[in-house]
């Protein structure tokens, strides 16, 4: 089954913790990674508590995990990150979102997929379709059909201010 997980940032080295979590997603014996969207650079969510601002992305994986098996593995990367999660959209080391899986549909207390902000979150649209052109929500809709989100269109990050030497 084709996954899309949402990545995002907002605390230290970004690039380099979202580059990390691919590759520890793709060492999973039950995924494999098929492809990695650019990094994009957003400012924080209105409404929300963070300050700093996100890096975020998608990555496309081959999955053979049950959607349940997924969301423990992204929890669990979550907090091996040392996330913190006290605010609402609050600042973040890592935050891990399972966006869309093929043919998939599920709303229950712990898991919504296809995720519901996809079409609404300009950080996340641009890089799912980066790797997925093709992704449909739950109604078969193209989400590149979509109208654009009342968001800023975010833009892929080039040269990430790394930390300074001691
Ligand atoms: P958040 O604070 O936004 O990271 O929310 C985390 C919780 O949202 C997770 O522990 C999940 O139980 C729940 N959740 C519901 N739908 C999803 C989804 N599509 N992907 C990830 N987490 C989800």
């Amino acid at each position: 089954m084709k996954v899309a997980i949402g990545l995002g940032c907002s605390l230290g080295p970004r690039r380099r913790m979202l580059e990390l979590t691919v590759q520890k997603l793709g060492a999973h014996p039950g995924l494999r990674t098929l492809a990695v969207s650019r990094w994009y650079r957003t400012p924080p969510m209105r409404g929300g508590t963070a300050l700093g601002w996100f890096a975020n992305g998608v990555a496309l994986f081959d999955c053979a995990l049950s959607l349940d098996d997924l969301l423990a593995t992204t929890r669990a990367l979550e907090e091996a990150s040392g996330r913190r999660r006290s605010r609402h959209w609050g600042d973040r080391t890592l935050d891990l979102d399972v966006l869309l899986a093929a043919g998939a549909r599920r709303e229950d207390s712990s898991l919504t997929v296809p995720h519901p902000g996809i079409a609404q979150r300009s950080f996340v649209l641009y890089p799912l379709l980066e790797v997925w052109p093709d992704a449909v929500d739950e109604r078969g809709l193209r989400y590149a059909d979509f109208a654009e989100p009342d968001m800023p269109r975010p833009a892929p990050i080039g040269i990430m201010p790394r930390p300074k030497a001691r």
